[in-house]
């Protein structure tokens, strides 16, 4: 692990001031990805400013009826809360299915947004990767590339996001407040929140230098039944090869969104729409436009078939 220097801050605006200042900075909560990320030299951050003194762990009520959850919230405080478990059900699943008892114990809700892909090439510092070296190409185009996304994708990069949690915030349209470094705030919906690879897979988010998340606010609740269907290669400590996660009302009405196949939480508005005529014509919709490889071709019918068995479960 390289050197660096660390610093306590007292305010979310004093932190934000902090890291615009220095390019090599980076906010420091759960530490969960960034620390194995140091520890393989991955990120090389040359200090880190502490943001868990902020009081940013709050879980309230909006007054427009909806939930205000601190950008440092627990992932396991947040699922076990009782407005969640009630109100967002999706997301207190999508959260148990995410992790580990100790990783939820110390991630937090902000970290979980920007954790970095477990592309494998990523990790392996040999390899040629886009994204970890801007200019080096991309080793899972014509490698290993089973988990990589099928929609979404570019030429530079295949990687797929790979939050749980983040699929049921863009399924419950949440919305990433922030503190930019001049201590002005503004409210990012989550569906703008994560960029595409395109040229610059290594700009993951539409955050502004030294810009932090203080909270992530879910919309007043939409009832109607909350699933979270994760398909992964072993039962725990797995990322979703395909994941869903919906909200279907007894009309056949509701709203979904795929993980594990693409750079960021996949949702497609005709999907919406097409959910009442059944699961294919609502995977068709999301997976529209798709380009596969050999070894990840099987994740357009893995998702057809995940959501059949959503919307089935919900009929009960
Ligand atoms: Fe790197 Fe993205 Fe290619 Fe993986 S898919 S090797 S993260 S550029």
């Amino acid at each position: 692990m390289r050197p660096f220097t660390y610093e306590r801050a007292t305010s979310i605006e004093v932190a934000a001031k902090s890291a615009a200042s220095n390019p090599e900075a980076k906010f420091i909560a759960g530490g969960t990805n960034l620390l194995d990320l140091m520890k393989l030299e991955i990120e090389t951050p040359t200090h880190l400013i502490d943001v868990n003194g902020l009081g940013l762990d709050k879980i309230e009520p909006t007054a427009e009826g909806g939930l205000r959850i601190g950008a440092i919230a627990r992932n396991t405080d947040l699922a076990a809360h009782a407005t969640v478990r009630r109100d967002y059900a999706l997301l207190s699943r999508a959260l148990v299915a995410g992790a580990s008892g100790q990783l939820r114990n110390k991630a937090t809700t902000a970290g979980n947004l920007l954790q970095r892909t477990r592309c494998p090439y990523f990790y392996d510092t040999n390899q040629p990767c886009n994204k970890r070296q801007p200019g080096s190409g991309c080793s899972a185009i014509g490698g290993f590339s089973r988990q990589h996304a099928v929609v979404g994708v570019s030429d530079a990069c295949i990687a797929t996001h790979p939050s749980d949690m983040a699929i049921a915030m863009r399924t419950l349209d949440a919305v990433v407040e922030t503190v930019k470094a001049d201590g002005t705030r503004r409210s990012i919906p989550l569906a703008d929140f994560h960029r595409l690879p395109a040229e610059t897979p290594h700009i993951e988010t539409t955050l502004e230098a030294g810009e932090i998340i203080s909270a992530v606010v879910l919309p007043p609740p939409i009832g109607g039944k909350h699933i979270y269907r994760k398909v992964r290669d072993r039962a725990s400590y797995a990322f979703a090869v395909v994941s869903i996660g919906a909200v279907l009302h007894d009309d056949g009405t509701g709203r979904v969104s795929v993980g594990g196949v693409a750079h960021k939480p996949w949702r497609i508005d005709a999907a919406d729409t097409a959910l009442p005529n059944g699961a294919r014509a609502a995977a068709g919709a999301l997976l529209s436009g798709a380009r596969t490889t050999e070894q990840n071709r099987f994740k357009i019918d893995l998702v057809e078939r995940t959501l059949g068995a959503v919307i089935a479960e919900a009929r009960g």
